[in-house]
């Protein structure tokens, strides 16, 4: 797809961000180019427009600024995964390992119900801890993960990958 290398070259690498030897991929300057921003959208949209997904649900913070986007334009609705404490309502909670110490996301109770077909969207996925708590929120509710979806793959993942069963979508690893 010719459209994935200014795709690419849209995502700024800023060094050492949050912390030392991080190569951090930025998504926001992709977000300020109209084209590679609609681009990015379209492509996720054209992918599961006819897969009868009802629920997008993007991981805080960075799967909100693509998820809703997708969401309206193949028919489905918005569901954002939350780290703790940001949801006002009844939550359900999954904990992860990151590299340094843990976390956790958190899903509305209610938001999504038995059967229905989600998409999991995020920014990046690097080994895949924050990916699996998703569908884990969501398989717990008894929602069926079709994919995940992430703009970019780091190296480790090896493009296109499955986590517990489930495709991990990728649009392009840093360049
Ligand atoms: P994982 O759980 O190891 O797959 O890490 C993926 C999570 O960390 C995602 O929620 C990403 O938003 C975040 N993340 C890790 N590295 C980066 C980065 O370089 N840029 C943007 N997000 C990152």
């Amino acid at each position: 797809d010719p459209r994935l290398q200014a795709i690419s070259e849209a995502i700024r690498v800023v060094p050492h961000f949050p912390k030392p030897g991080i190569m951090f991929q930025d998504i926001t300057t992709l977000l300020l180019d109209h084209k590679t921003f609609k681009d990015t959208v379209d492509i996720f949209v054209d992918r599961y427009r006819n897969m009868d997904i009802s629920v997008v649900a993007g991981v805080e913070a960075r799967g909100f600024m693509f998820g809703p986007s997708i969401a309206l334009a193949i028919g489905a609705k918005f569901v954002p995964l939350r780290k703790p404490r940001k949801l006002p309502g009844e939550v359900i909670s999954e904990a992860y390992v990151l590299e340094y110490g843990n976390d956790c996301l958190e899903m509305h109770v209610g938001a999504v119900q038995p059967g229905e077909r989600a998409l999991i969207i995020d920014d990046l996925v690097a080994t895949g801890g924050t990916l699996l708590a998703a569908i884990r929120l969501l398989e717990r509710v008894g929602a069926e993960v079709v994919e995940c979806a992430c703009v970019i793959g780091l190296p480790e993942v090896k493009g296109n990958c499955r986590l517990n069963g489930k495709p991990v979508y990728i649009l392009v690893e840093p360049s």
